[in-house]
């Protein structure tokens, strides 16, 4: 039903750069023998799943939207899939991104854009907007995104989903094609909390192959959505607000409005709502567009011409320098070039303390900032963006806009905290989110107080 579904509206959405209708299956006939056979499976065994393909899959094209990795195949899973398949479900293809997941639209994609099911003349929010739109317009039931500072969230605002970035370090980046390792984190997009919750419980926990996985046990995150969606399960929880996004400089009037609607319903479930002051909100977005560039172009060094996908051999005298500059000349978008530089930059000796080196204590004092906010409440709510959904080309040429749509979204990177979005209503018609943050590792805490909301 879902690959009917993907060819029957894929050609307008593109949320899909690859459909592997074959290979879904097989998974699925798979999973049905197993139960057929009365094993154990998973509860989402042969359940299908949509990945965003800067995620490795095995012997399936993995290109992160870019034309330097067009044609690679890796040789590997990613943790996550590995889970996947171990759980019986079904992967249907690889899903459209801003290249190398940088950006906030999908159109960034050396592919071709991503549309958002709801308008198609609006973008479905990136860089995850394929796993997001294939969501939303019921072409996958769930999928996988990354968030390096809001590409599981913004997008599944922008679509009326559910999107989660757990705690850093709660689900295994190996196989992630990283972008910012400090920041990166995969986790689920779907439809309704339960369902994302159910897909952290296959797909997060320790992996020896990531050096920053958490060693511990998790609880059921499905348990805490379940818990969260009985009666009463708000009450006495403490949510907090930044008097920073009340004010709401920098965001749409409605949207602010949507969300103060949110938490007056929060407080008729039995919420208690407190005023903070997050000062150093107001530098998030500074900190991380020049700590995400830093480690942008340390990460992106690696495509080289030489280990993987294209290779382009200039006219002249090929020494290694020049096919290098030619493949990544050729290889790489202007969104891609504009924050390996801008990275580089900021690291270059004689700039690194002025720049990277602020950036980093940002972060640290930020964190701070979150520490003593959880010794008060007990989570933080936020909109999950400052607008609805923006035209497709509206914001192309203006990446100053494009960065301040993360407002919201990047202190939860930053810290390493947990965050959620889920859909909140409309705004102009467009589906808006409202997110949820926790303290690192109460992902069900987290789970449970949107599960209350939903
Ligand atoms: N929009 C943000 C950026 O462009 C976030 C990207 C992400 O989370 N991968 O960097």
């Amino acid at each position: 039903a879902h690959l009917d579904r993907i060819e029957s509206v894929d050609g307008a959405l593109h949320a899909f750069l690859k459909v592997d209708g074959e290979g879904a299956l097989e998974q699925a006939a798979a999973a049905d023998a197993a139960r057929n056979a009365g094993e154990a499976t998973s509860p989402l065994a042969g359940v299908p799943v949509a990945v965003k393909d800067n995620i490795a899959t095995l012997g399936l094209e993995t290109t992160a939207a870019s034309r330097i990795l067009e044609g690679w195949k890796p040789p590997y899973d990613a943790h996550v899939v590995e889970r996947l398949k171990a759980a019986g479900m079904p992967i249907l293809g690889k899903t459209n991104l801003d290249e190398f997941a940088m950006g906030s639209s999908s159109e960034h994609s050396a592919y071709g854009t991503t549309y958002n099911p709801w308008d198609l003349e609006r973008v479905p929010g990136g860089s995850g907007g394929g796993s997001a739109a294939a969501v939303a317009a019921f072409e996958a039931p769930l999928a996988l995104g990354t968030d390096t500072g809001g590409s599981i969230r913004q997008p599944a605002a922008f679509t009326g989903t559910v999107g989660m970035k757990p705690t850093y370090g709660a689900v295994s980046r190996y196989g992630a094609l990283a972008m910012g390792s400090s920041l990166d984190q995969i986790g689920p997009a779907a439809r309704t909390v339960l369902d994302a919750a159910m897909l952290q419980d296959v797909i997060g926990g320790h992996d020896e192959r990531d050096q920053t996985s958490i060693n511990r046990d998790w609880p059921s995150f499905a348990d805490a959505a379940r818990a969260g969606a009985e009666a009463g399960s708000m009450q006495g929880l403490r949510i907090g607000v930044a008097k920073q996004y009340l004010d709401g400089e920098g965001i749409d009037p409605e949207v602010l409005a949507n969300f103060t609607a949110s938490l007056e319903r929060c407080r008729e479930l039995g919420a208690e709502i407190v005023n903070l002051d997050l000062k150093t909100t107001e530098y998030a977005v500074a900190a991380y567009y020049l700590l995400m560039p830093a480690e942008v172009s340390s990460n992106l060094a690696r495509y080289d011409s030489v280990r993987f996908g294209l290779r382009v051999v200039p006219e002249g005298k090929a020494t290694t320098e020049r096919v290098m500059s030619a493949t990544r000349a050729a290889g790489f978008g202007d969104e891609v070039k504009r924050r390996i530089l801008l990275g580089t930059y900021a690291l270059s000796s004689g700039y690194y303390d002025a720049y990277y080196g602020s950036a980093q204590k940002v972060r640290t004092l930020l964190q701070r900032e979150f520490d003593d906010a959880f010794t008060k409440v007990d989570v933080l709510a936020a909109p999950t963006t400052t607008e609805p959904a923006f035209k497709v080309g509206e914001n192309i040429n203006d990446p100053m806009a494009m960065y301040l749509a993360d407002l919201t979204t990047i202190p939860a990177n930053l810290a390493g905290l947990p965050a959620i979005s889920l859909p909140s209503g409309l705004v102009k018609g467009l589906p808006v989110g409202v997110q949820f943050m926790g303290p690192s590792g109460e992902d069900a805490r987290l789970y449970k107080a949107a599960a209350a909301l939903e």
